[in-house]
């Protein structure tokens, strides 16, 4: 038995070949896998084993690891999998995540990880003005993910907004709003709350048939603060909303947060990677013009997670929003050593993991135009699927989505003219699926109405793919919509 924490080579070579092994089963077995599965009492505690006092064996390990990897899993990654936004997670991307634990290298300072933070650095540069068109100096950095990116841009915005010396003396007395619309995410609500500016604060503008951010409405919401005395702080416009893929008009809201002098942030953690891809991107037709964006490489990008990115036009911001005099341990002479970026300093992570390696990697291993091809295939099963949906006799589509979302229902004759039912009968739905395990999409509501969402943001989903996920729907909504007399169960 090893005695000792430091393992040789030969040791990690041992279990590191061993864990290979896993991945690959895992790869070549994973189309014929369920997408996800119920799971027992029992397979959930045998993977919480008391921490023992000495070591266990390799064997062990390995057991454990086969039961988290291959029965107590759902799979971003499976082709039929089309729920919520997750990101399939590249090849590449994992090899990559293997080879940063192994350096352990620090992105906080330089010093710690100069590998780390010059490839962070030229990434967040690279996105900011080759793929999303903002000016030379733009960069950021890479977070846990898109709701801390959406947090540090909210956070920089609040302290740009003019109230006066609001991070010394906090917020109070400086009424101040957020606006954005009633699609954007959940993550905006929670930045708003955190950075102390309560939630009341945050105006949810209106939006269009296709779920666009009224700019009529966003321009009034803005005066009639203006005339409260109200600062707005920031616009945040959502490119590529959660529930039905809308990107909301980022040119006219551009011009108004210039016109009102707001902060113009971009959450665009789904989304904005389909910058990437030259028929998409007219749609993002004004990103060039944000203050900062949020973007998510763990999402379109299918970087292993989690890894989500926040740029800003002018990263200064950033530093100052979270600088904070230096204390001795960390203070460097510059001059002398030759160091760059502490990346630490501009954000709220200090010690920061090599979350960038995995992007690189992938982009490199891919390569722009294979990613580009791999969006719109995605955008255009989202089509496939749409008109499947409108030739059926028994389905409806709720949305009318520019990206890879598609919201439909299912609606047997019985139930045409009851919407209460509907809604009932497609949450059932979309539970029985999701621990059915033969496809797997999610939900939103839209207009009031249940829908099934099917998002594709997954490299392996071919058209095959997507007519199984309405098999599927139709035939458990075939099975409970004959048990289901109108008026029943709610
Ligand atoms: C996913 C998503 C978020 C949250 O990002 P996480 O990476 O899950 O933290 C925020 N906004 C939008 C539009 C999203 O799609």
């Amino acid at each position: 038995m090893r005695r000792d924490l430091d393992w040789t080579a030969d040791e990690a070579r041992a279990l590191g070949e061993r864990g290979l092994e896993l991945w690959c089963e895992l790869l070549r077995t994973m189309p014929e896998r369920p997408v996800s599965s119920s799971w027992s009492a029992e397979a959930l505690s045998a993977i919480t084993p008391p921490i023992p006092e000495e070591p266990v064996s390799d064997d062990e390990l390995m057991t454990l690891a086969r039961r988290v990897l291959l029965e107590l899993a759902t799979y971003p990654g499976h082709p039929r999998f089309m729920g919520y936004i997750c990101g399939a997670g590249t090849v590449p991307g994992a090899v990559a995540d293997l080879l940063a634990a192994a350096l352990n290298a620090n992105a906080g300072a330089f010093r710690l990880g100069p590998g780390a933070i010059t490839i962070e650095t030229h990434l967040t540069r690279w996105f900011a003005t080759q793929v999303f068109g903002l000016p030379e100096g733009a960069f950021g950095l890479f977070t846990s993910g898109g709701a801390l990116a959406n947090l540090v841009a909210l956070k920089v915005a609040r302290d740009a907004c003019g109230a006066p010396s609001v991070r010394e003396r906090g917020i109070s007395g400086a009424p101040m709003a957020v606006y954005c619309s009633e699609a954007a995410h959940l993550v905006i609500d929670r930045a708003v709350d955190i950075l102390g500016m309560g939630t009341r604060c945050l105006r949810k503008i209106s939006v269009d048939d296709a779920g666009r951010m009224r700019v009529d409405a966003l321009e009034r919401a803005v005066e009639d603060d203006a005339r409260a005395g109200v600062l707005p702080a920031a616009i945040v416009a959502t490119a590529g909303t959660i529930g039905t893929g809308a990107v909301d008009p980022l040119d006219e809201i551009a011009q108004l947060a210039a016109r009102r002098r707001a902060w113009f942030h971009i959450d665009g953690a789904y989304g904005a990677v389909a910058c990437l891809s030259d028929r998409l991107k007219p749609l993002f037709r004004g990103i060039e013009r944000a203050d900062s964006i949020a973007f998510d490489p763990h999402k379109w990008l299918s970087t292993p997670l989690a890894g989500g990115c926040v740029v800003a036009r002018d990263p200064e911001r950033l530093k100052r929003g979270f600088a904070m005099p230096l204390p001795p341990y960390v203070r460097q002479d510059k001059e002398r050593t030759g160091d760059g970026i502490d990346l630490g300093l501009y954000g709220p992570e200090f010690s920061r993991g090599f979350n960038a390696f995995k992007v690189l990697f992938s982009l490199l291993a891919h390569g722009r135009r294979p990613y580009a091809a791999s969006i719109e295939r995605n955008v255009d099963l989202a089509r496939h699927l749409a008109e499947m949906v409108d030739a059926h006799p028994h389905m409806e589509r709720l949305s009318d989505g520019e990206l890879s979302i598609c919201c439909f229902r299912y609606v047997p004759p019985a139930l045409r003219a009851d919407d209460r039912a509907l809604d009932a009968l497609n949450e059932r739905i979309m539970t029985e699926l999701q621990v059915d395990g033969r496809a797997f999409c999610s939900g939103a509501v839209i207009a009031g109405r249940f829908a099934l969402r099917a998002c594709i943001v997954n490299f392996r989903t071919r058209e095959h793919d997507v007519d199984a996920l309405l098999r599927v729907v139709e035939d458990i909504g075939a099975r409970l919509g004959a048990a289901w007399p109108s008026g029943f169960l709610y």
